[in-house]
């Protein structure tokens, strides 16, 4: 999609995981993940609702390799839920990695969404946790307050940015993906089956000059 898409008051910016474990020299380090950071502080300066989420383990987490005797990172394994991949210790709650990058400016974000806490379930999206029925509350939360569009950027893309899309549009918010505001890890071909995923949703990715307050 090149057309402008105009926003207002009902759209809602939500930036996904822009904390340190997933910027270079990070735990969990998103190839040129810290390049979205000026693009995402210029973008949310546009919204009036943004909405801030940080993954937030605590020690253990079962998404983690070591929590796992004899796994590696990257490898999958099955949960109740479903596959899940094994990640590096990443984002543990209070320790600097999980800090969001220092040069993310966004002071007027109205809420910051913490996922991830239950050791036993792996939260990528935002909106559910990776059994896809415990909901973070933030249907609620945007439904509250009026917002109708989502709009996606952060980290990563093919993880987070993804489900969280998927889930906007299973809970029937009009979603756009700001494709050059995010970055992909690209495990296993993830980055072609998110844009595969996301174009059978119908749901565009659009480049943030293409975004404009109305
Ligand atoms: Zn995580």
């Amino acid at each position: 999609m090149t057309e402008p898409v105009t926003i207002g008051d009902s759209d809602v910016l939500v930036v996904v995981d822009v904390q340190n474990d997933f910027c270079p020299g990070g735990a969990l380090a998103v190839p040129r993940g810290d390049e979205v950071v000026p693009l995402v502080n210029r973008l949310a300066a546009a919204f009036r609702n943004v909405v801030l989420t940080q993954d937030w383990h605590p020690r253990g987490h079962l998404s983690f390799a070591s929590s796992h005797s004899g796994k590696k990172p990257y490898e999958t394994i099955a949960m109740p839920y479903g596959p899940q991949v094994l990640w590096p210790d990443h984002c543990v709650q209070g320790t600097p990695g999980a800090v969001f990058h220092e040069s993310l400016q966004i002071p007027h974000a109205g809420l910051v969404l913490r996922k991830g806490m239950n050791r036993a379930i792996d939260s990528y999206s935002a909106f559910y946790e990776n059994d896809h029925m415990t909901p973070t509350g933030l249907v609620g939360y945007l439904r509250e307050r009026g917002c109708s569009r989502v709009f996606l950027a952060g980290l990563a893309l093919d993880f987070c940015v993804r489900y969280s899309a998927e889930d906007a549009h299973r809970e029937e918010f009009a979603v756009y993906v700001v494709d050059d505001a995010c970055r992909g890890i690209d495990v296993d071909g993830s980055v072609a089956a998110t844009r595969a995923s996301l174009a059978a949703l119908g749901v565009p990715c659009i480049a943030a000059q293409n975004i404009a307050r109305a």
